[in-house]
This record gives C-alpha cells, structure tokens and sequence, in this order.
C-alpha cells in the first residue's frame, strides 16, 4: 500500500544537456551523446532507488521534451518545417514540427532505452509517452485537418510503441495528456477514445497523467486565471472512470484541486500529486504525509500512489533529489501510522 512513484522526468544532468530549461540542448553529439544519455538513465534509476521510491522512470533522460522524443522516428512529420503555434488552448507559443503527411512510426523508439532500464534495476518501472490529444496540440497540421483523426492515426502509432515496451518488460506504461485539463468537450468526443486506442491490449498496468504543467511562468499566470477551484476534472475524471484505464495520476499538493473529485474515480488507481513541482522548496516528510492522508479520505490507501504533481524536467537536480527523498519518508510516516 502507499506505494511511491513520479510523474515521469528528473532534471537531466549538467554533463547531458542544459540544466533547469524545458527544452534543452544536448552538451554532446554522436556516440558521446548515446553514452551520455545511458549514463544519465543510471543516475536517475539510483535517485530514484537510494531516495526510497517504488515504480521508477528513466527520468525521460534520452528525451529533449515528453512530446517530442516520441515523434523524432514517427512518420509523416517534417521537423525542417516549424512553425510557431499558440498551444493548450493559446496559453503559450511553442515552435514545432509540421504534420505534412500520414503518421506512421518508422521503427522502434524506446525499446533499447527501456531495455536498458530494465536490465539495471530490480524496481518496478514505469515508462511514459505522450497521450495522442497532447501530441496533436504539440504539432502544427498540414495533411489531417481534424484534429481527432489525426490523434486516433498517433494513436494507433503510440500502440505499437507500447506494445514494444510491454514485451521489454515494463509494468507500467503511463500517457501524458496534459491537454485533457484545457480541452474538455474534446475529451469527450476523443480524447479518451484515442487514448484507449493507444493502450488497447497491453499487459503492463496503463495509467494517464493530467496535471497543470510543470512550474514555469506560462502555467503559473494560467492557473492565476483558473479562480479559487480548479474543476478541469470534473469533466474528464467520470470518462475515465468509464474508460479501460487503470491508473489516473492528478496534481493535489498546493493546487487549487478540491480533493473530493478523487471520487469520480471509483474503481482506479489514484497517483496523487504529494509534491510539488512548481517550488524549490522541498516538503517536509510530515507535509508530505498531510497531502497523503487528505487524498485517503477519498481513495483506500490500497489504491493510493504518492506521486509527484507532474514532471521535474526543469528543476534543479539536487532539489529533485531531495524532494524524491520527502516523498518516500512522508509516504513510510503514514505507513507507519496505519501499522502496516
Ligand atoms: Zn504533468
């Protein structure tokens, strides 16, 4: 029970790439960079190991951005021909990759990062891609024109990803979609259809993350404009709850989130957010065990995953570190105090 896990990223270290930026540089090139980038899976498989957390990431260290890292071998897309776009609903403007024809994933992706991971830790491991609404709101459109087509074609590429995965023995296989908090009536015409096609006939657990994004400034004024409840789940979590998807990792800690719409997931695994990842400040393990214990009146601690409320891509590394360390300790405090 109470059994730890994160979102997904770590910040990447300063020998890898940029530090505390969300899209980073790489500080290498060529082999030198696949090296670097395996080294960089091990330090953040021992961070997560020696901090005391349960189901570990690879950090999403070989990645330059969540979206991204996916769709550099997919078909059908021209990363010569960016555009700028204004993406979740305008709230920022991002340059990105042109969609110019049909989406089809070239090869295998992941499958020697995860392979890698697996084979240098015992820890049960989790591996995230991008949910398909995400992806479409991340890329500027040439070819599709519709927006909930051209989700189903990734997802159908995000399934043969995952299924590769699956046979690498990964246990979880977790799909970003950021996106479900902005774009609510979409979610229900096909958000939550294409992002069932994406996990369809997996064996490993299948979980979805929606969050409020990582801490920087774009997200931070947008939650300013959200007022004192933020109630984006309250449309998507019912969908889920109807959906073939196991996990639902949300934002808690420090949100305006009323904690009570944890109960329109009946029947899920609840992953919720005990840390922060939009302050330096790191919990306290006893603050840590307060967020804990406030999610447990609404899910049985057999269901409940602390977590964190999103990536830490862009944090310092050593605050990373310490946060993970919080998480673990708050999660044994309540361990300890339901005696088990
Ligand atoms: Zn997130």
């Amino acid at each position: 029970m109470l059994r730890t896990t994160i979102a997904g990223s770590l910040p990447k270290p300063g020998w890898l790439a940029e530090t505390e930026k969300l899209w980073p540089a790489w500080r290498l090139e060529g082999k030198a960079l696949e090296e670097a980038k395996r080294d960089a899976i091990l330090a953040a498989l021992k961070m997560q190991e020696t901090a005391g957390i349960d189901i570990i990431t690879d950090g999403e260290m070989p990645r330059q951005h969540f979206v991204h890292g996916f769709l550099e071998k997919v078909s059908g897309i021209d990363f010569q021909n960016r555009q700028t776009i204004g993406i979740r609903n305008d709230r920022y403007k991002a340059v990105c990759p042109t969609v110019t024809g049909p989406i089809k994933r070239a090869g295998s992706v992941h499958g020697e990062e995860v392979r890698w991971a697996r084979a240098n830790t015992k820890n049960k491991l989790k591996f995230t891609l991008p949910g398909p609404m995400t992806i479409v709101d991340t890329l500027a459109d040439d070819h599709y024109k519709d927006r909930g087509k051209m989700a189903m074609a990734f997802a159908e590429a995000l399934n043969e990803e995952a299924k590769d995965l699956d046979a690498a023995g990964v246990d979880v296989i977790q799909f970003d979609e950021p996106a479900f908090n902005v774009y609510g009536d979409e979610v229900a015409e096909w958000g939550v259809a294409a992002l069932e096609r994406a996990a369809k006939g997996l064996k490993a657990t299948t979980a979805v993350h929606i969050c409020y994004g990582y801490g920087i400034k774009a997200n931070t004024d947008w939650k300013a404009t959200l007022g004192t409840q933020w109630r984006q789940y309250e449309s998507v979590f019912p969908l889920l709850a109807k959906s073939s998807i196991q996990q639902v990792s949300l934002e808690a800690i420090h949100s305006k989130v009323p904690l009570e719409l944890i109960g329109l997931l009946e029947g899920k695994d609840v992953l919720a957010g005990a840390i922060d990842v939009a302050s330096n400040t790191v919990e306290t393990p006893e603050e840590v065990a307060a967020a804990i214990k406030a999610a447990m009146k609404y899910v049985a601690p057999e269901k409940l995953f602390p977590c964190t409320n999103c990536g830490m891509a862009p944090m310092p590394r050593d605050v990373a570190a310490a946060k993970l360390k919080a998480l673990a300790a708050g999660a044994a405090l309540v361990r300890k105090e339901l005696g088990r």
